[in-house]
């Protein structure tokens, strides 16, 4: 059995936990530079605030609403405490972002998957003053919507052989990857329920929804083989190296490489609707000397061009001996959900990049990545053709 843990309003709560003046109060975290809600209170919720909100609105629904901005090192601090408490239970815990992990219970015999949730809640509530909710089943799909279920403090368990009568009657958007877009062109075909997805028939879903008929139709099936990822005491991360062909002086080259790995790591997060705060470039001299250095944003993001400038700085502060490089390396830490929602977005420039980045997402998944390219994709392409010619 899995155990999924989401925190209720994770930075609006970890915010009145770190000051009791805060607490019983409609607060929301975020707001300033983006311009959108990024938590808000069970308090503020009651009077119509929820995430994401622009921040505008949220104070003409609730004026006396209290504005705290986003302290991320914060909460990065209360993540990782909050997840000491389930490694007393097993050693496969699974964190994929800042507040939300999975636990596989199966190699701890002593403790019923369910009893092991209950204590680790209230551990946590006791000691850091957050709440969590929980959910138990037998894969990680239906736990985790299992959790999400019946928000703050809920715990919800679905026994074995029951899943699928579990997800039935639920709202499509239940469903990883399931956003408003995808919602709406299933509701053209008139579906809306999960039951309505697992009863159609392939061919006909693949009508509707294209290549990612297949992996909906398990999912609504209740059928999910991905297994719990042990992160070994460290919250989940996103890697990708290279080993150059020969050893290289070539400082834009390699600063070239590395925003093209970056390129690929952003995309692979933004589809699992996660954003990064820390970002680390390592490299490899040719005497196999390492170094890495590392830098994060004020906030999370998960817009490439956020990363450029920090990869630049980053690899000039690491590369500070005059010997050739073999490999470099980016990755991605501090994980968070997936914001900003585009729409939302008030700060113009930022909304115009986020458009960018998803049509260059878009053209790529449908055409390959060389259909469209950044530069430091163009620069990479010139000096193989140049080489090979
Ligand atoms: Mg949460």
């Amino acid at each position: 059995m899995i155990v999924h843990l989401d925190a209720d309003a994770f930075f609006a709560s970890v915010e009145q936990a770190a000051n009791s003046r805060l607490r019983g109060k409609a607060i929301a975290v975020g707001g300033l530079k983006r311009g959108i809600i990024a938590s808000a209170s069970y308090e503020a919720r009651r009077h119509g605030v929820y995430t994401p909100m622009p921040t505008s609105r949220a104070l003409r629904v609730c004026p006396h609403l209290i504005m705290v901005p986003g302290d991320y090192e914060k909460y990065e601090h209360f993540s990782r405490f909050m997840f000491t408490y389930a490694y007393d239970f097993t050693p496969e815990v699974e964190i994929t972002s800042i507040d939300e992990g999975y636990f596989d219970m199966s190699s701890n015999r002593r403790v019923k998957p369910e009893a092991a949730a209950e204590k680790i809640r209230q551990a946590i509530s006791q000691s850091l003053k957050i709440w969590v909710s929980e959910g138990v089943a037998s894969n990680k799909l239906v736990s985790q919507i299992a959790s999400k279920l019946h928000k703050p403090r809920g715990f919800v368990m679905v026994e074995e052989h029951r899943e699928r009568e579990f997800l039935a009657p639920l709202e499509v958007k239940w469903l990883p990857g399931v956003g408003p877009k995808m919602q709406r062109t299933l509701k053209t075909a008139g579906l809306t329920h999960i039951g309505q997805l697992s009863e159609m028939p392939l061919d006909s879903l693949r009508m509707v929804s294209g290549n990612r008929a297949e992996t909906l139709r398990e999912y609504a099936c209740a059928r999910d083989p991905r297994p719990v990822v042990t992160t070994r005491e460290e919250a989940k991360s996103y890697g990708h190296q290279r080993t150059f062909n020969e050893d290289t002086a070539d400082e834009e080259r390699v600063y070239n490489i590395l925003r093209v790995l970056a390129d690929d790591l952003i995309e692979k997060m933004r589809s699992e609707e996660r954003c990064a705060r820390t970002i680390s470039v390592k490299i490899r001299y040719s005497d196999m000397d390492e170094v890495e250095r590392s830098e994060s944003l004020e906030e999370p993001s998960n817009l490439a061009e956020d990363f450029y400038g920090p990869i630049r700085r980053l690899l000039k502060k690491a590369w500070d001996r005059r010997v050739r490089l073999r490999l470099a390396r980016v990755k991605f830490s501090n994980i968070y959900p997936g914001f900003p929602i585009p729409d939302l977005l008030r700060a113009e420039e930022t909304r115009k990049r986020n458009v960018v980045q998803e049509v260059l997402s878009d053209v790529r998944a449908r055409y390959g990545r060389r259909a469209l390219m950044r530069s430091h994709d163009w620069a990479l392409a010139a000096s193989r053709r140049v080489k090979s010619d």
